[in-house]
């Protein structure tokens, strides 16, 4: 039987309509919206869709959002100046900065200058270490969408084996912590892994976060598998035309998984409305103080 196509961008809608409602909820008990600060330094196209996606599905969902579009010659300095006026602008309930940053500012620098309770990527190492000692305030938000994702299908996840590919800050290792606390036997393999095929195909629970086209295949899926493609990479086709693909092969996997998401329309959505329902998160616990 052919798996079923994990439907990423109506569970993302669904989740909007959500944040909509607790965002309307906010602005009429405090008077104001909540408020996310959204920050691009330098002109990366890619970068600049997701900003531009991300302050409009804001808008749309009742969050006020304020850009702050830097020149590609910003130092970190003037970052950090920006991060601490955002830090005390009570307005600002969270702080996204969008990645990469210019070489010569220090990421790590940057996002730990963020108020960890404007933190909605979750990636300071406060909120970093909450996750790791199972009480997440803030997490970050493509693993968090994937986990969503995970207990909408199939419940709880207790017991279940998960294989996490991909072991970045952003996406594999939060993935697996969060795994491990919703009581998976999780393993994560990498570039240097060996057997990575036998690995995968032991889970119950794939998600691949790499970045290669194609990199998990049949050889990679256990029959009835729930797999979660993270991966977005550009590609040509033989006519010369680019499209999206994940890092997983979608036919193969729509024969032996019991679910898949597709690339574009899976994960992408969900990393979006969780970052909006982080944002609506750290205003009511910002309004509680
Ligand atoms: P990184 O480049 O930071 O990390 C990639 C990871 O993949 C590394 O841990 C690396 O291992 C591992 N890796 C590389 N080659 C292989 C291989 N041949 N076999 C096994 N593992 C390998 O990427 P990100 O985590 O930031 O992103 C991963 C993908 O997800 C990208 O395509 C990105 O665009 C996408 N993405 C999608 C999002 C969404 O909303 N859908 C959000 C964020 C990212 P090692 O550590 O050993 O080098």
């Amino acid at each position: 039987m052919p798996a079923v196509r994990i439907d990423g961008k109506a569970f993302a809608e669904q989740l909007r309509e959500e944040v909509a409602v607790g965002a309307a909820g906010f602005t009429a008990e405090t008077g104001r919206q909540p408020g996310l600060a959204v920050v691009l330094v330098g002109s990366d196209p890619a970068s600049q869709v997701y900003v531009r996606t991300k302050m409009r599905q804001a808008a749309e969902v009742g969050i006020a959002s304020f850009p702050h579009l830097l020149d590609v010659g910003t130092g970190e300095a003037e970052l950090l100046a920006l991060i601490d006026s955002l830090n005390r602008d009570d307005n600002v309930d969270g702080i996204l900065v969008q990645l990469p940053l210019p070489a010569g500012i220090s990421e790590a620098a940057v996002l730990e200058a963020i108020d960890p309770g404007k933190d909605v990527d979750g990636f300071h190492p406060y909120n970093v270490g909450r996750l790791s000692g199972g009480k997440p305030v803030m997490v970050p938000c493509t693993p968090l969408g994937c986990l969503l994702l995970l207990q909408d299908r199939l419940g709880d996840l207790s017991g279940l084996k998960a294989v996490v590919v991909g072991r970045s800050n952003i996406v594999g290792k939060p993935m697996a912590q969060l795994l491990l606390n919703a009581s998976c036997t999780v393993t994560t393999v990498h570039s240097r892994s060996r057997n990575m095929a036998e690995e995968c195909r032991q889970a119950d629970i794939l998600v691949v976060a790499v970045g290669r086209p194609g990199l998990i295949g049949a050889e990679h899926i256990k029959p009835g598998a729930t797999v979660l493609d993270v991966g977005i990479n550009r590609v040509e086709d033989a006519q010369g035309q680019s499209r999206l693909v994940g890092d997983v092969d979608y036919a193969a996997a729509l024969d032996l998984a019991g679910g898949v998401t597709p690339v574009p329309g899976g994960i992408g959505p969900m990393t979006v409305a969780c970052l909006l329902r982080n944002t609506l998160t750290a205003a009511k616990q910002r309004s509680n103080k």
